[in-house]
């Protein structure tokens, strides 16, 4: 399989290439020639088969002819090492527990399957490879975990001092090996500035291969249409049409379902929701994306102005407005919207939301609104809850018990490199690291 860039559709390049590049030079996003279909009886013995050999037999259509049998397998087992139950709330709605993996955040799944893609391709590569990462928070720890111990790749995450919370900066400042985290005295911003002038700096370029591990990659949108496969699976109602709701932010993980819908899942429709960060349910009505800065909110990971994966979505619908607009509807919710659910959710349902999943609880709320049919309606909880603690305990007035995942990191011995927000000073601190880690 080949893939194009969103801005040039006429130059095919490898996999190997759409990997290690992550996002094409023309700036477009990379995307699969075509979109392979699912044979019809793979959904009809579906429920007898596990997640791992659902996703085998998905990634296998995208990558098969790439790498070998036995590799792909390893990468499969290597990715899907916990589970992604369907969970019932109420009825009509289940939640799909994407959050059991070693960061309980759903891009657990893009990491892991992208750290392992990079390591099989990391033996073609004559340099080391070097992964630059900024984040401002979950991005970084899903993807120091993912890249966790994997030969020839070093992964250095930048973070703004001061600005990540507690958990998510022992998330990536504990774990060692391969993995060094530099404490910028800066903002997000700085750190994204750091990232983007060593990919420019020559002399670091000769030395070693930079890449990042940003969601653009299409190594972490693949893997994340593997669970709506497993999710149809596990659903109740056979006959009862399938409605997704995803909380949205870059809008990855929707892009990869509708990818999912294009292989011929069926899917009766698929729900946006996002928090007022709205552009894209904007665009669903009017038909004009109009990118705004963004506004924090309690969901925060979902705090975006302008989706990065929003041309990919417009891509594989050859951008025909009506065609999205018929499997996808949007809607957004406030802050006190999110509260309410969360509160609500826990009295009735004793059910546990996070803010995330509370989104994606309420667009699926409000699109079954005087629905009386059975429908298998599903949003996907996007992380644990006590990712959130001290919003989740607020909202619902209890406390929440830290899951011993979650415990091991903050037993951790936090360790980082700080550094000022000057380019020569954070390159110094780089190369040092680097050279150490060569000998
Ligand atoms: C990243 C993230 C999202 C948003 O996912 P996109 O693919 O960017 O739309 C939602 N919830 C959580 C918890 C996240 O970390």
């Amino acid at each position: 399989m080949k893939f194009y860039s969103t801005n040039n559709k006429t130059v095919l390049i490898s996999l190997k290439e759409a990997v290690l590049q992550g996002l094409a030079a023309d700036n477009g996003l990379y995307m699969p020639e075509s979109i392979p279909a699912m044979p019809a009886d793979f959904f009809g013995g579906m429920h007898e088969k596990d997640f791992r050999q659902i996703a085998l037999a998905v990634a296998d259509k995208f990558i098969g002819e790439d790498i070998p049998n036995t590799e792909l397998q390893r990468i499969i087992d290597h990715t899907i090492a916990f589970d992604a139950p369907l969970v019932e709330v109420e009825r009509n709605i289940s939640a799909l527990e994407l959050f059991h993996g070693p960061t309980m955040a759903f891009k657990d799944f893009g990491a892991r399957f992208m750290s392992q893609l990079l390591r099989f391709f990391s033996s073609q590569v004559k340099r080391e490879i070097v992964i630059l990462v900024a984040t401002s928070g979950d991005t970084g720890s899903a993807v120091a975990n993912g890249f966790l111990g994997v030969e020839g790749i070093r992964v250095i995450v930048l973070y703004p001092a001061g600005k990540v919370s507690d958990i998510q900066e022992k998330q990536f400042t504990t774990l060692g090996q391969n993995i060094t985290a530099v404490e910028v005295d800066g903002t997000f911003d700085d750190c994204q500035r750091l990232v983007k002038t060593a990919f420019l700096d020559n002399d670091l370029r000769e030395q070693y291969f930079l890449t990042s591990a940003n969601s653009i990659n299409i190594a972490r949108l693949i893997p994340q249409s593997f669970y709506y496969f497993y999710a149809y699976s596990q659903r109740k109602e056979k006959s009862a049409p399938v409605v997704f709701s995803v909380p949205s932010g870059n809008f990855g993980n929707l892009t990869a379902g509708l990818l999912a819908k294009k292989m011929g899942l069926p899917v009766a429709r698929f729900v946006a929701s996002t928090n007022i960060n709205d552009v894209v349910p904007q665009y669903l009505a009017s038909g004009h994306l109009v990118p705004r800065p963004s506004v924090h909110t309690l969901s925060n990971a979902m705090d975006v102005g302008n989706p990065s994966n929003f041309a990919r979505m417009v891509d594989l619908y050859d951008g025909h407005l009506n065609a999205i607009q018929e499997d996808v509807i949007g809607y957004a919710f406030t802050d006190s919207d999110t509260k309410a659910a969360m509160l609500s959710v826990s009295r009735k349902q004793k059910y546990i939301l996070d803010p995330h999943g509370a989104v994606g609880y309420l667009g699926l709320k409000k699109y079954l609104e005087g629905c009386n049919d059975d429908v298998n309606g599903i949003f996907l909880e996007t992380a644990h809850p006590a990712k959130f603690k001290d919003v989740v305990e607020l909202a619902i007035d209890k406390p929440i018990p830290l899951p011993g995942t979650l415990e091991k990191f903050v037993k951790g011995n936090k360790q980082s490199l700080a550094v000022s927000h000057d380019y020569h000073a954070f390159k110094k601190i780089l190369i040092d690291t680097l050279v150490v880690s060569h000998t």
